[in-house]
C-alpha cells in the first residue's frame, strides 16, 4: 500500500500510465451490484465535497498549478487497498483509490481523510519537490564516487543509491505534512478528521525504522489532533 503511501510508486504508476488500471471517474462509477449502491453513493459524495476543497486550497496556496483534481475509482478486484496521487501528462491532479480500499474504510469520515491527505500532496507539490530531491542526492553521491576514481557502473550505483538516501530522509516529513493540510481539507468539506484518523488504528504500524517510508502512526495521529486543535475541533 503507498498503502496511500509511497510516491515513488505513484511516479512509477505515472509512467506506467492509466493504461495499467481499470480506472473511472468517481461521479461515473455506477456499481455493478446493488449491495455496492451506499459505498458508490459515499464515494461520490466525498469526492465532490473533497476534490473541491482540495481546488480551493491549492488555489489559495500555489502558483501555476492544476487544482482540478480527478479522482478515480481502479475497479479492477485484483488490486489491493490502496490510495495514491500523481500527474497525468498534462499535470493535472489525479487521487486514485482502488476498490478494495473504499471498501476498507469504515466510514464517509474515514474515506474524506484519505481523500484530503492524498490531495494534500499535490497541494504542497511533493511530487517536484521529491524529485528534485532525487536528483540532487543522486548528483552528490555520483560526485563522491567520481572523486574516489569509481568507473561508470559504480557512478552510476551511487547515483542510484543516492537517490534513494535523498528520498528517505524527507518521505516522513512529506507524510506528516500531508497528514497536516489533510486534517484541514477534510475539515472544510464537513468531515471530521479525527473519525478520519481512526483508519491508522487499523494499518500496521510502520513503526520508527530507519529505512521506513513513512512516520508511526502514532505521530501521524498526533500531527492530526494537534491540526483539529487548532480548527477548533473537540476531541
Ligand atoms: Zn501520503
Amino acid at each position: 500500500m503507498h498503502r496511500w503511501f509511497v510516491f515513488l510508486l505513484s511516479l512509477l504508476l505515472a509512467a506506467c500510465g492509466e493504461g495499467a488500471l481499470h480506472v473511472q471517474p468517481a461521479e461515473e462509477w455506477l456499481g455493478d451490484e446493488p449491495e455496492a449502491e451506499p459505498m458508490v453513493q459515499t464515494f461520490r459524495e466525498v469526492s465532490r465535497a473533497v476534490g473541491a476543497e482540495a481546488r480551493r486550497q491549492c488555489l489559495k496556496q500555489t502558483t501555476g498549478q492544476n487544482c482540478d483534481f480527478r479522482i478515480l475509482v481502479d475497479l479492477n478486484p485484483q488490486a489491493s487497498v490502496n490510495a495514491f496521487q500523481t500527474l497525468d501528462e498534462n499535470k493535472q491532479p489525479v487521487i486514485i483509490f482502488t476498490r478494495s480500499m473504499i471498501e476498507s474504510t469504515q466510514n464517509a469520515d474515514e474515506l474524506a481523510f484519505v481523500m484530503g491527505h492524498e490531495a494534500a500532496h499535490h497541494v504542497l507539490g511533493h511530487i517536484a519537490r521529491q524529485s528534485e530531491i532525487a536528483s540532487a542526492s543522486a548528483a552528490e553521491f555520483g560526485r563522491v564516487a567520481e572523486l574516489r576514481g569509481g568507473d561508470a557502473a559504480a557512478i552510476e550505483e551511487a547515483q542510484k543509491l543516492g537517490a534513494q538516501v535523498g528520498v528517505q530522509a524527507y518521505v516522513k516529513d512529506f507524510e506528516l505534512e500531508a497528514d497536516q493540510l489533510g486534517t484541514i481539507i477534510t475539515y472544510n468539506a464537513g468531515y471530521n478528521p479525527l473519525v478520519g484518523a481512526r483508519f491508522f488504528d487499523r494499518i500496521p504500524d510502520p513503526g520508527d525504522r530507519f529505512l521506513g517510508t513513512h512516520p508511526p502512526n502514532a505521530q501521524r495521529v498526533q500531527i492530526v489532533r494537534e491540526t483539529a486543535e487548532q480548527l477548533g475541533l473537540s476531541q
